[in-house]
């Protein structure tokens, strides 16, 4: 609002203030500064009141403006029309009139007192016209007496007198109607600016109320914090998963403590989040995140809830607090651990019976057999060997998390021992092995599950080398990072397939086409190994020029997990 609305604002205000005055005190109001005005120059000037007594005009004059001082007192104005009081400043005229005759010549200024009047009829409801007329011709007509009481000698200075101050009070009055057309005007901007804020502020009550009936219906939690760690919003599905986790403790759901004393851990349900882990905490110091799995209240019945969050930004884009949603996911854990477990049984159940299968036809090789029959056996055995590793492939894959347990391990070892194994492979597929590795290369890495993965990568690039190749094991430390490479020469993928490398059960048309046995699930457990340290894998290829995968591994191991 601009500083002159504002000044308009507080005169409105005054003018209510005055609106709400009782009729009688509002007429006595607006008489008093005449009657006053009229009292303080007789009183200045002693000989004007002794004039006044002596005259019949003084003395009619002096009667008048008692009785319409009385009036204004004892006359129930709001029984009669708003524009019954507006007799006194007419009348107030005449009472000039009649003082003036009296005594002019000892308060020369008693003319200017028409002034109020005048006021008072040009701030009244009157229409402009008639409120135009009144003030010229009533200040003009109560000049007459005035004007005919003196000789003829003083009547042209007279006539000019009357006339000029019948022509300021209606200067006046055309200034007052100007300014009251600008007031008027500047009111109705006001009124329509007020009635546009009433319009927003009940829109933005209804969306408020749509929110929290949204917030209130949706199966999740919604938490909204501000820069200072301070609550804005907690829904009541939050509110309840809170209740279900809380201790007793000093600080309430309003506090930024509060989520200190809630009764939160990690994935294994027991061990309690460090502070720096948790939800909120994390959401506060910037962070944005997705599916970080946290469990409220401890096992049994604790409920695991998948969180994330999001910044919010503030007007100057800095940090402005977040959003924090937790979305229950005990069902789906549950059902995981339990398929987990039926898979695991499968698989064993699978794993013994073939272990005996390929021992005693190992047993039955190392007998003198006809050929026929030795072939036989060596196929049921190549068979059998595929079954068991894809069994284990199977059992791994279908584990939600690989476990790693890391140490100081060289890689050198681990790619000489995983080249080694596939020598053979190598030789019967006409492909060449390289290896270019420092040794030793320290890492901290779990040396069983590197070497699973390093198996996988060599042993694609030899099975998609079809015509033959070579096959090159390079590693090296970078920057706190180790990076282990195996670049073939062999088919190769188009973008597309390289997209989905990872993917379980993926295999590209070409080699789903082709002869080249496979199940799709030797790469999505490479990624998992490598993403169970840390680190992560990428594939860079082109259909008939080969591929080339590269392993990051941090060097110091995995951070620790929840
Ligand atoms: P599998 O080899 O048992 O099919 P993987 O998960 O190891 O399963 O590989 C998935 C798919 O990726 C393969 O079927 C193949 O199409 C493609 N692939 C993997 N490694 C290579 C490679 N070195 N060269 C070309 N294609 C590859």
């Amino acid at each position: 609002m601009s500083l002159g609305e504002q000044r308009l604002f507080r005169g409105a205000g005054v003018d209510r203030r005055l609106g709400a005055l009782h009729p009688r005190a509002r007429v006595l109001l607006s008489q008093l500064p005449l009657t006053l005005l009229f009292g303080a120059g007789l009183t200045a000037a002693p000989a004007a009141w002794g004039l006044h007594l002596a005259s019949g005009w003084g003395q009619s004059a002096l009667a008048l403006h008692a009785v319409l001082l009385l009036a204004c007192l004892l006359v129930p104005w709001q029984r009669f029309g708003p524009l019954a009081p507006l007799a006194i400043p007419v009348l107030d005229l005449a009472a000039i009139g009649l003082s003036r005759v009296a005594a002019a010549e000892e308060l020369p200024g008693l003319g200017v007192l028409s002034v109020l009047p005048v006021v008072w009829i040009a701030a009244s409801q009157l229409s402009p016209a008639v409120i135009v007329s009144v003030s010229f011709l009533g200040p003009l007509l109560a000049g007459l007496p005035w004007y005919f009481a003196a000789g003829a000698e003083d009547s042209p200075g007279r006539s000019a007198t009357v006339v000029l101050l019948a022509l300021m009070t209606l200067a006046v009055a055309l200034a007052m109607q100007f300014a009251r057309v600008q007031l008027r005007r500047q009111q109705r901007k006001i009124e329509a600016k007020e009635a546009e804020l009433q319009a927003l502020l009940a829109e933005s009550r209804e969306r408020e109320r749509l929110l929290n009936t949204i917030l209130d219906t949706v199966d999740v939690g919604i938490v909204a914090i501000g820069a200072n760690g301070r609550r804005l919003l907690t829904n009541s599905w939050q509110a309840r998963l809170e209740a279900s986790a809380a201790t007793a403790g000093p600080a309430g759901p309003a506090d930024p403590g509060w989520e200190e004393q809630l009764l939160l851990t990690g994935r294994d349900q027991t061990t309690p989040l460090p502070p720096g882990r948790r939800p909120l905490r994390r959401a506060l110091e910037g962070e944005s995140f997705a599916d970080h799995l946290v469990c409220f209240g401890e096992a049994p019945g604790s409920r695991v809830v998948s969180t994330g969050a999001r910044p919010l930004k503030n007007d100057d884009g800095g940090f402005g607090g977040a959003v924090v949603v937790y979305n229950e996911v005990t069902g789906l854990v549950n059902a995981l651990a339990a398929k987990e477990d039926v898979v695991a049984t499968v698989s064993h159940e699978f794993r013994t019976p073939l272990t005996s299968i390929i021992g005693n036809l190992d047993l039955v090789l190392g007998d003198e057999l006809p050929l026929p029959v030795l072939r036989r056996i060596e196929v049921a055995q190549r068979n059998a060997e595929r079954l068991l590793a894809l069994v284990s492939d199977l059992l791994m894959s279908a584990s939600s998390a690989v476990q790693v347990h890391p140490r100081k391990t060289d890689l050198a070892g681990l790619v000489e021992a995983s080249l080694g194994s596939a020598q053979a492979h190598a030789q019967s597929s006409r492909v060449s092995l390289a290896m270019d590795v420092p040794a030793p290369l320290w890492a901290n890495v779990d040396p069983l599950r590197i070497s699973q993965a390093l198996d996988n990568l060599v042993s694609n690039a030899i099975k998609y080398s079809p015509g033959g190749g070579a096959v090159t094991v390079s590693a090296w430390a970078d920057d706190g990072r180790v990076l282990l490479q195996v670049e073939d020469s062999g088919i190769g993928m188009t973008a597309a397939d390289a997209e989905r490398v990872f993917t379980r059960f993926f295999r590209s048309p070409a080699v789903r086409d082709g002869a080249i046995p496979g199940a799709g699930l030797g790469l999505s457990i490479t990624k998992a190994i490598v993403e169970g340290h840390g680190g992560s894998i990428t594939c860079s290829t082109l259909p008939g020029c080969g591929s080339t995968f590269t392993v990051d591994l941090p060097a110091e191991g995995a951070p620790q997990a929840f």
